[in-house]
C-alpha cells in the first residue's frame, strides 16, 4: 500500500493543494501535525482513522518512533495512509526521514508538495525572496527550535557569504545568536531583517529591523514560534509590499481569563478573527464530591451553567438517571453542554442570565425544584422560587478557585489591548492576581453579573456583550475594535 506524504501549507485553508484535498478525502488513516490550517481535515471520511502525532494529551510531541510505528502499522495493514504535514512534506520536519524508512521496508510512497512556510510568509508579508537585482538566490535554513541543539550543522561563514536571501525556518528564540553569528562571520549590521510570525493566518505579524537590532525587536514584540526569519536587502520591500490584513482582530492583544479547560474554543476563535491572544486563567473549575438525589421527586431542574451541566451528566451518568422533571438551563452554553448528554432543555429563557429564568418561569407553577449550580452563586433564582412558594433544593456541583498565573501572563496581559471575563468569578480571580487595574486594556464582559463584579472592584466594562454567550462577547468585541480603528 501508498503511503501519501502530503503538505498541508502554511496555514491558510485557501493554500492547501487540490491533491491535498482529494486524498484527504479517500484516506483511511490520516496522521497530522500540529502546524495543519484550522478545518483541513474537514474532508476526511467520517470513519477515516484521525491521528494527532504533533501531541500527546495538548503536552509534549509524540515521539518519532511512535509515529514511525503507526506509519509502518497501518501501512502493512493495507490502509490509504496519509501522513499530512505542515507546508511541504520534505522542507525540514522529518517527511523525508519517514519516506526512507517506509522505502527501506518495502513500502511505497507518494508526495504531494505543499506550499513552504519559507515562500509563502514572506509572500504574505509583501517579501519576494528573489527580487530580481536584489537576490538571486534563496537559502533555506534550520534555526533549531532547542537551543540544546547542536549548530555545527550550520556553516555559518557560508551562509554568510552566501549570495542572496537567507529563510531561516525555526529558531525565533535563537535570533540574537543567529544574527550575531551571521554579522561576524561578515554580514553587514545594516542588513534588513524580517520576522514574520504566523504567517498566512488571520493574525500574522512581521516585525523589521536588521542585523544589529532584530533581536531586540522581536523580543519586545514578544514574537513565538512559529516564525520565519527573512535576512537579506529584498526583507525590506516589507515596506512597500505588505498586503495582506488577516482578520478583524489582526493587532489586538486579546486577554481570555477564562478557565483552562473552557478556553480553548474562545481562543481558538480569538485567533480565527486574527487576535493574538494571552491566555491568563485565573480560575479553575473544581468538582465537588456531590450525589445525585432521585431526581422524580421534582417537578422542574434548573442547571446554570454549563460546567454544571457537564458535572451534573458526570454524576447522572445516563441521560435517564434525569427523567422525570422539567430541564431549564441557563444559556445556550449550557443548553448545549446538556445536548451533549443526549438531554433537550424544556426552557433556555431569552437572556442567559438567572433573572430571565425566572421571569420566563413566571407563568409556572413549581412545586419543587432542584437547581443544579456552582457553590457560591447568586441565590436570585432560588429565592424567587421559594417567594413563589416552591420547595427548593440546591445541588452544589463544582467550586471555581483561584488559578496561579504565571508572571509573564500578568506581564502581557497588563500590556495587552483587551481584557475579556466571562464570569464574575474570573473578574474576581484575575483582578485578585493581577492586582486591580490591568493596565490601559479595555475590559469586555460577557453581560450584567459579570460588569457588576467589575464595578464593585470599580472598574467600568468599556464592552458589554449584548447576547451574553462567547459568541455574543466575541462579536461585541470585534465591533468596538471595528469603531476605534
Ligand atoms: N514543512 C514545513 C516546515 C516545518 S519546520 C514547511 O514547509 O513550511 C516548522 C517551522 O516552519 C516553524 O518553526 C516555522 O519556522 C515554519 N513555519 C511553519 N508554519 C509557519 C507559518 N504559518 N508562519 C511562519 N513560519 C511557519
Amino acid at each position: 500500500m501508498t503511503v501519501f506524504f502530503v503538505g498541508a501549507g502554511p496555514g491558510d485553508p485557501g493554500l492547501m493543494t487540490v491533491r491535498a484535498l482529494e486524498l484527504i478525502a479517500r484516506a483511511d488513516v490520516i496522521l497530522y501535525d500540529r502546524l495543519i490550517p484550522d478545518g483541513a481535515l474537514d474532508g476526511a471520511r467520517a470513519d477515516a482513522v484521525l491521528v494527532d502525532v504533533g501531541k500527546v494529551g495538548g503536552g509534549a510531541q509524540v515521539p518519532q518512533a511512535a509515529t514511525d510505528e503507526l506509519l509502518l502499522e497501518h501501512a502493512r495493514a493495507g490502509r490509504e495512509v496519509v501522513r499530512l504535514k505542515g507546508g511541504d512534506p520534505f522542507v525540514f520536519g522529518r517527511g523525508g526521514e519517514e519516506a526512507r524508512l517506509l522505502r527501506a521496508e518495502g513500502l511505497d510512497v507518494e508526495v504531494v508538495p505543499g506550499v513552504t512556510a519559507g515562500v509563502a510568509a514572506p509572500a504574505y508579508a509583501g517579501i519576494p525572496v528573489t527580487q530580481r537585482g536584489m537576490a538571486a538566490a534563496v537559502a533555506f535554513v534550520t534555526g533549531h527550535e532547542d537551543p540544546a541543539k547542536d549548530e555545527s550543522q550550520v556553516d555559518w561563514p557560508a551562509l554568510a557569504a552566501f549570495p542572496g536571501t537567507l529563510v531561516f525556518y525555526m529558531g525565533v528564540r535563537r535570533l540574537g545568536r543567529i544574527a550575531s553569528q551571521l554579522v561576524a562571520a561578515g554580514r553587514a549590521t545594516s542588513e534588513p531583517v524580517a520576522v514574520v510570525e504566523r504567517g498566512t493566518l488571520p493574525d500574522q505579524r512581521t516585525v523589521a529591523g536588521t542585523l544589529a537590532d532584530i533581536a531586540v525587536r522581536a523580543a519586545d514584540a514578544g514574537v513565538r514560534a512559529p516564525a520565519v526569519t527573512v535576512v537579506g536587502p529584498v526583507a525590506a520591500l516589507h515596506e512597500q509590499l505588505a498586503w495582506f490584513a488577516g482578520g478583524p482582530l489582526a493587532g489586538h492583544s486579546v486577554v481570555v481569563t477564562r478557565a483552562r479547560a473552557q478556553a480553548s474554543a474562545l481562543v481558538a476563535r480569538l485567533r480565527g478573527l486574527g487576535a493574538r491572544v494571552v491566555e491568563a486563567p485565573a480560575i479553575r473549575v473544581e468538582p465537588l464530591p456531590a450525589e445525585l438525589p432521585d431526581v422524580r421527586g421534582f417537578d422542574l431542574l434548573c442547571v446554570t451553567s454549563p460546567n454544571g451541566a457537564r458535572r451534573l451528566l458526570e454524576l447522572a451518568r445516563d441521560a435517564r438517571a434525569l427523567a422525570g422533571p422539567a430541564i431549564a438551563a441557563i444559556g445556550p452554553g449550557t443548553a448545549q453542554a446538556l445536548r451533549a448528554g443526549g438531554i433537550a432543555a424544556d426552557l433556555v429563557p431569552p437572556r442567559a442570565v438567572a433573572e430571565s429564568l425566572v421571569e420566563a418561569l413566571a407563568e409556572r407553577p413549581v412545586r419543587r425544584a432542584l437547581v443544579a449550580r456552582a457553590e457560591q452563586a447568586r441565590d436570585v433564582l432560588p429565592d424567587a422560587l421559594r417567594a413563589r412558594g416552591a420547595d427548593v433544593e440546591i445541588l452544589p456541583l463544582y467550586r471555581t478557585v483561584a488559578e496561579p498565573l504565571a508572571e509573564q501572563a500578568l506581564q502581557a496581559a497588563r500590556e495587552a489591548d483587551y481584557v475579556t471575563f466571562t464570569s464574575a468569578s474570573s473578574v474576581r480571580f484575575f483582578l485578585d492576581a493581577a492586582g486591580d487595574p490591568p493596565g490601559g486594556a479595555r475590559l469586555v464582559s460577557i453581560g450584567p453579573i459579570t460588569s457588576a463584579a467589575l464595578r464593585e472592584r470599580g472598574l467600568e466594562p468599556h464592552v458589554e456583550a449584548g447576547e451574553h454567550t462567547p459568541d455574543g462577547l466575541l462579536a461585541a468585541l470585534v465591533a468596538d475594535a471595528a469603531q476605534r480603528a
